[in-house]
């Protein structure tokens, strides 16, 4: 399988000092499987000056990095769940799956079972069961979202970017080039999140967060997609076209039967629950199976839904040919390292307990170069 972690091509500076518990894999630590960040399992500190976007100073508890986190997150159960900012459009999922599948087992499957098969009810049910695991675990788990630079952090890159072009009027570049695979590839700097984006790494103008592997920003799932949750969200969909065309066919079959005999117009107004299942059925199911035809498309590329519509690899930008460099040229290769490569461990460590000096970021110290406080066009395009 080819190696896709990239070298970076003038790793000039130290490294920025490490702040405990908030392993990051910003320039000089490029991102890859590995061990987790050790949990600051040692005692913690208290942290009477909050910083953080959290409930403000609340006395000298110690509290955890879910509580000051800096992204538009919503943590539950104590920082083990989290969500995206607005969650309607989950619970809009969540009830949409929920009605279609609770009336199908309550108005067609007891009829179907008796007069064809038991087989319907059991392969709805475990339909049920694994659209909804999969649903849950792609909007619960963090989707890769990289911490971002302490101050200190911040301040010994700004100072490395700065050595870098102190020789002319011109601003210093926030650009670096790395090499992927033969393929040069452009790293950004993220000015919210204070570091260079790692490769395939982009800024959800939604969550605020720097997320690695960025698909896109799903709001139907309630949170980002990316390296950590996309099999997840794969898995969902794929198995969401099968429940919704199960459900579908199901229902037809139901209405087939009970209008033997009578008249098909009577046996709908007898039956308005399998209706309401046929409309949502008939009016989803082409935008999943859509969906659906377009991540398999993806996974077999090894391709992102933001490379994909930014054309990152068309071969036309630039005047180059560019291929995808994260490609194994390998439909199999690149399914297998899609959905079963290797889980990276969660970089954030949202259960941690807060350092005095780890919570972010900026202001960068008045003795520091600025930076200038605009953020670029991609962070701020919000990314389909
Ligand atoms: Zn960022
Ligand atoms: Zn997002």
């Amino acid at each position: 399988m080819k190696d896709c972690e990239y070298q970076q091509i003038s790793p000039g500076a130290a490294p920025p000092p490490a702040s405990p518990g908030a392993r990051r894999p910003g320039p000089a630590a490029p991102p890859g499987p590995g061990p987790g960040p050790p949990p600051p399992a040692s005692a913690p500190r208290w942290s009477g000056s909050g910083s953080g976007s959290g409930s403000g100073s609340i006395g000298r508890r110690p509290r955890r990095k879910w509580e000051v986190f800096p992204g538009r997150n919503r943590f539950y159960c104590g920082g083990r769940l989290m969500l995206a900012g607005h969650g309607g459009v989950f619970a809009l999922t969540l009830l949409l799956i929920l009605t279609t599948t609770i009336l199908f087992f309550v108005f067609d499957c007891p009829f179907l079972a008796r007069q064809l098969t038991l087989a319907i009810p059991i392969i709805a049910a475990i339909l049920f069961f694994f659209v909804m695991s999969c649903l849950l675990q792609t909007s619960f788990t963090d989707p890769g979202i990289l911490p971002r630079a302490t101050v200190c952090e911040a301040a010994a890159l700004e100072k490395q970017i700065d050595n870098t072009g102190s020789s002319t009027y011109r601003p210093p570049p926030r650009t670096r080039e790395v090499m992927i695979n033969g393929q040069m590839v452009k790293l950004k700097y993220c000015f919210t999140c204070k570091m260079f984006r790692p490769p395939r790494t982009s800024h959800c103008s939604v969550c605020d967060n720097c997320v690695e592997r960025f698909d896109h920003h799903c709001p139907w799932v309630g949170n980002c997609v990316g390296r950590r949750n996309y099999r997840f969200f794969y898995a969902f969909i794929l198995s969401l076209s099968f429940l919704t065309a199960f459900i579908f066919a199901c229902v037809v079959t139901h209405l087939t039967l009970r209008s033997q005999g009578s008249n098909f117009l009577s046996t709908l107004k007898e039956t308005p629950a399998s209706v309401l299942e046929l409309v949502i059925c008939f009016f989803s199911i082409w935008s999943i199976l859509g969906l659906s035809g377009f991540h398999t498309y993806l996974v077999a590329s090894n391709l992102t839904t933001n490379e994909d519509i930014k054309g990152s690899w068309s071969s036309k930008r630039g005047g180059e040919a560019s291929v995808n460099p994260y490609s194994h040229k390998s439909v199999i290769t690149n399914c297998c390292a899609v959905l079963c490569g290797p889980l990276p461990p969660s970089l954030i460590d949202r259960r941690g307990f807060v350092q005095s000096d780890a919570v972010l970021p900026s202001p960068i110290r008045s003795d520091e170069p600025a930076c200038g406080a605009k953020p670029d066009a991609s962070m701020v395009g919000g990314h389909p």
